[in-house]
């Protein structure tokens, strides 16, 4: 009883130790997708930067051919004012020119505020530039180590599985169908620790008659909540110091 316990914890051991590099494996596809989602983001706010830039220099070049023929009118309306034969079209001329002046002054106004604010635009590209640089630097450099790291992971479960054959192998049967049964319906976990007077997988206190039995080792014990196989930390170190 005692050797099949201790199989069954070892066998316990190392499925814990598999179940965790598979998710340890797992998780790393999800943390490169992270990264490679930040250099994507980074990309698109670069790509709206420089829509930004290329507007606003749209509109500056709008402004200027709009101040350019509103110049060469007021140019036009002033040649003519020589020719024109009365006053009422000499007054509607000038007020006209008066008009252009002023959209004029408006024009150059706004023409200086865009070159101001385009500026800013290039400075906001280039920083977002050097952002996604560094970024994309960064995921090349951590996509290396976590391509490393699935390698590792992955040598380890082999090294571990094999391991696992191994000592499954050498388990009776009916007993490996124990464990196999209790651990398919209670999340891989089978064999747990007794945690004081309490079931270390369920934490329902156990009777006072099960852990007596499990102290004299004479048979395997379950949780009668759980059905799990519970063994007692303490009775198992003092058996080893014993022995050692
Ligand atoms: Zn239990």
């Amino acid at each position: 009883m005692v050797q099949d316990l201790d199989q069954l914890r070892r066998l316990q051991k190392l499925d814990d130790c598999l179940r965790d590099l598979r998710s340890q494996g797992e998780a790393i596809p999800r943390r490169r997708a992270a990264l490679e989602e930040r250099v994507k983001e980074l990309k698109e706010k670069l790509v709206a930067a420089e829509q930004q830039r290329e507007e606003t220099e749209k509109t500056r070049r709008k402004l200027e051919r709009d101040l350019e023929a509103n110049s060469s009118k007021v140019q036009r309306y002033k040649s003519q004012q020589w020719q024109v034969k009365t006053n009422r079209e000499l007054e509607a001329l000038r007020h006209e020119v008066g008009l252009l002046e002023a959209a004029n002054g408006d024009l150059e106004e706004q023409i200086l505020g865009l070159f101001e604010e385009l500026d800013h635009c290039s400075a906001t590209v280039q920083e977002r530039k050097t952002a996604l640089v560094d970024q994309e630097r960064l995921t090349a450099e951590r996509c290396r180590v976590l391509a490393g790291e699935l390698i590792n992971v992955q040598n380890k479960a082999a090294a571990l599985a094999t391991e696992r054959e191994l000592l499954a192998t050498a388990i009776r049967a009916s007993l490996r169908r124990t464990y196999d049964r209790i651990a398919a319906s209670r999340g891989g976990i089978a064999v747990v620790a007794v945690n004081g007077p309490a079931c270390g997988g369920c934490n329902v206190y156990l009777r006072p008659q099960l852990l007596a039995e499990l102290r004299t080792q004479a048979r395997l014990v379950t949780c009668e909540s759980c059905q799990r196989i519970l063994y007692y930390e303490q009775v198992e170190e003092a058996h080893e110091a014993m022995e050692g």
